[in-house]
C-alpha cells in the first residue's frame, strides 16, 4: 500500500494531472511507500498563475500581519517537529536526533524572518538637496521559486521559504522527488499559521517541472541547492531566460589538522561530521588532511571509533547512522571504496563487510588513508560515509592541497594555535570556514554559501544575503511644492 504524494495549490493538495510519477522509498527497509507527482509544464503554468494572483494580495499584507504569520508558523513547526521528524527519518533514512537538528536549524531561519520589518527597513536623507528628501525602499519581486535536494527535505526549503514570503513573495517549492512528504506538511503549517492561499505552493517534478520553471517568464527569481552540474544547470538557464538566480552546488570539505591539534577532539569532530546523515550533507567532512605526525596517531583515533557507531533504522533509538538515499546510490558509494583501493589508498575500515540490516540501502562507515590528489575518491563528491586521510608535510602545503580544490563550500583547521588558525582564516578559499568547529554551517543571522564550484551567482543563501535576493531596491528622491524653490531649468539636475 503506498501512499499518493500530491502537488500542493492554492492552499490545499491536488492531485497531479501529467499521469507522471515517481516512487518514494523507506530507504531503512527497501520498500516503496509512496508515489509521487511528476508536474508538467502546463501544470507548472497554472500553479504560477494562480501564486502570481496570490503575490499580488501578499504584498499589500503589512509588515506586522507578515511576521505575525510567521511568529505563528514557527510556533507550529516548534510543536510539530516531531511529526515532521518522523516524516524526514522514514523517506530520507537519517536518523531522527539528526532530521531534529534539521528542523532546529532551518526554525532558525523562520525566527530570523519573523524580525521582517527591522530587515526592511531603508535609508532616508532629509535635504539631500534644498526641499530634497532620498530614501530607499525594498520590494518584493512577485513569484520566487526554490528548487531543493534530498539530503534536508525541510531545512533547504526554510532557508528559502521563510525570507522569500516574508519579504511580500509567493513562494512555489519544487522539494526533491526522493522524499517529497516533508514539503507538504510544512504547506499545511503555513496554511494552519493563516498565509493566504496560493503564497506557499509546492508542485513535485522531475527536470520537466524544472525546465518549466526556468522558462517560465511568471517566475522572477530561483533559489537552488544541489549537486554542482545541475547548479550550474540551472543558474545558466535561469538567467538565459531573465532571472535573479543563486545556485548552490556540491562540496568536498577539507578538515585540516595541524600536529598541536588535540586528537581526541578533531577525531570526535572528523567522525561526527563525516559520518553524520551517513556522509550526505553538503557540509560533511570528506577530507582529513593530516599534516605531519598527527597523521598515524589520527587515523588510529578515527578508527577506534567506528565500530562503536551503531548503524540501522533512524527510526530506532539508539542508531547513530542510517542508509543511503537509494539502492543505486549506495551501490555507487561502494564503487567508490573499491576504485580507492586499486588506485592505491589503504583501506582502513571498509564498510563494505560492515555488519549492517540486509534490507534497506545500507553502507558500514569506510576510512581510507594515504590517499592522494588524483585518486576519483579525492575529485569526486561521493556524498557517502567515506572519509580519506590525505598526508602532508606542512601548513603550507595542506592549505595549497584544500585551495586547489574545485569545490569550496566548507572547511575546517583543528588546532590550539590561535595564530595559525587565524592564518587559515586570511589564507583558504573556502565560503565557510570552522575553527575547531567541524560543520560551520552561519546561524540564520549570516548568510550560507560557498565558493568556486560550490556556489554560482552572486548571492549568498538566507540571513541578510537572503533578504536583499528576495527583494528590488527604489530609491525615491522627493521634493514637495514650493514656489519658492520652482523654476524652469533644463540643466541636468544638481544638489544645492
Ligand atoms: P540533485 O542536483 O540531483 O537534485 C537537486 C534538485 O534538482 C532536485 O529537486 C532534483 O529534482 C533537481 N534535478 C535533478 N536533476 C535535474 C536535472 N537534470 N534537471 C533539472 N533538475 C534536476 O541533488 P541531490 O542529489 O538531491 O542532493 C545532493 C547534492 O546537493 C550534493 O551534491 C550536495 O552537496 C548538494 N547540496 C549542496 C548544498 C549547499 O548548500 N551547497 C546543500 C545541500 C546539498
Amino acid at each position: 500500500m503506498t501512499t499518493r504524494i500530491s502537488h500542493w495549490i492554492d492552499g490545499r493538495e491536488s492531485a497531479g494531472t501529467s499521469g507522471r510519477t515517481a516512487p518514494v522509498f523507506n530507504p531503512a527497509t527497501g520498500v516503496q511507500t509512496g508515489e509521487v507527482d511528476l508536474a508538467s509544464a502546463s501544470e507548472v503554468d497554472a500553479a504560477v498563475a494562480r501564486a502570481a494572483e496570490a503575490a499580488r494580495g501578499w504584498r499589500q499584507a503589512s509588515l506586522s500581519r507578515r511576521s505575525a504569520v510567521l511568529f505563528a508558523f514557527r510556533e507550529l513547526l516548534h510543536q510539530r517537529s516531531d511529526d515532521l521528524a518522523a516524516i524526514i527519518t522514514a523517506e530520507h533514512g537519517k536518523v531522527l536526533s539528526d532530521a531534529a537538528g534539521e528542523i532546529a536549524r532551518g526554525l532558525e531561519n523562520v525566527e530570523f524572518a519573523t524580525g521582517v520589518p527591522q530587515l526592511l527597513k531603508g535609508g532616508f536623507s532629509e535635504q539631500a538637496a534644498t526641499g530634497v528628501d532620498v530614501y530607499n525602499i525594498r520590494q518584493p519581486l512577485g513569484v520566487v521559486a526554490g528548487i531543493t535536494p534530498f539530503n534536508f527535505p525541510a531545512m533547504v526549503p526554510l532557508w528559502m521559504c521563510a525570507n522569500a514570503i516574508a519579504c511580500g513573495n509567493a513562494f512555489i517549492l519544487k522539494p526533491s522527488e526522493k522524499d517529497p512528504s516533508a514539503a507538504l506538511f510544512l504547506a499545511g503549517l503555513w496554511k494552519e499559521a493563516g498565509l493566504p492561499d496560493g503564497v506557499f505552493t509546492v508542485l513535485h517534478g522531475d527536470k520537466e517541472a524544472v525546465d518549466a520553471i526556468l522558462q517560465h517568464p511568471g517566475i522572477a527569481a530561483v533559489s537552488f541547492v544541489g549537486s554542482t552540474p545541475i547548479a550550474r544547470y540551472i543558474y545558466e538557464t535561469g538567467t538565459a531566460h531573465g532571472k535573479r538566480v543563486q545556485a548552490l552546488g556540491g562540496a568536498k570539505n577539507h578538515a585540516l589538522v595541524l600536529p598541536d591539534a588535540d586528537v581526541d577532539m578533531a577525531a570526535d569532530a572528523v567522525v561526527s561530521a563525516a559520518y553524520g546523515a551517513a556522509g550526505e550533507r553538503c557540509m560533511a567532512l570528506s577530507v582529513a588532511v593530516a599534516v605531519g605526525d598527527v597523521a598515524d596517531p589520527l587515523v588510529d583515533a578515527i578508527a577506534v571509533r567506528l565500530p562503536k557507531l551503531t548503524i540501522g533504522n533512524g527510526a530506532e533509538q539508539g542508531t547513530d547512522m542510517g542508509p543511503l538515499i537509494t539502492r543505486e546510490h549506495r551501490d555507487k558509494v561502494a564503487g567508490y571504496i573499491g576504485a580507492g583501493q586499486e588506485a592505491g589508498a589503504t583501506v582502513v575500515v571498509d564498510g563494505r563487510e560492515a555488519a549492517v540490516p540486509e534490507a534497506g540501502f545500507f553502507l558500514g562507515t569506510t576510512l581510507l588513508d594515504h590517499v592522494t590528489p588524483e585518486m576519483t575518491v579525492y575529485t569526486d563528491e561521493i556524498f557517502g560515509p567515506v572519509l580519506g586521510v590525505v598526508r602532508v608535510n606542512t601548513y603550507e602545503e595542506g592549505v595549497a592541497l584544500i585551495n586547489a580544490n574545485q569545490y569550496a563550500n566548507g572547511t575546517a583547521i583543528f588546532t590550539r594555535d590561535g595564530g595559525a588558525a587565524r592564518q587559515f582564516q586570511f589564507d583558504v578559499e573556502v565560503g565557510m570556514v570552522g575553527i575547531n568547529v567541524p560543520i560551520p554551517v552561519p546561524v540564520a543571522y549570516y548568510s550560507f554559501g560557498g565558493w568556486k564550484d560550490s556556489l554560482f551567482g552572486d548571492t549568498h543563501m538566507y540571513g541578510p544575503e537572503g533578504i536583499n535576493f528576495y527583494t528590488r531596491g527604489k530609491v525615491v528622491t522627493s521634493r514637495w511644492p514650493d514656489p519658492a524653490t520652482s523654476s524652469v531649468d533644463l540643466g541636468f539636475p544638481r544638489t544645492r
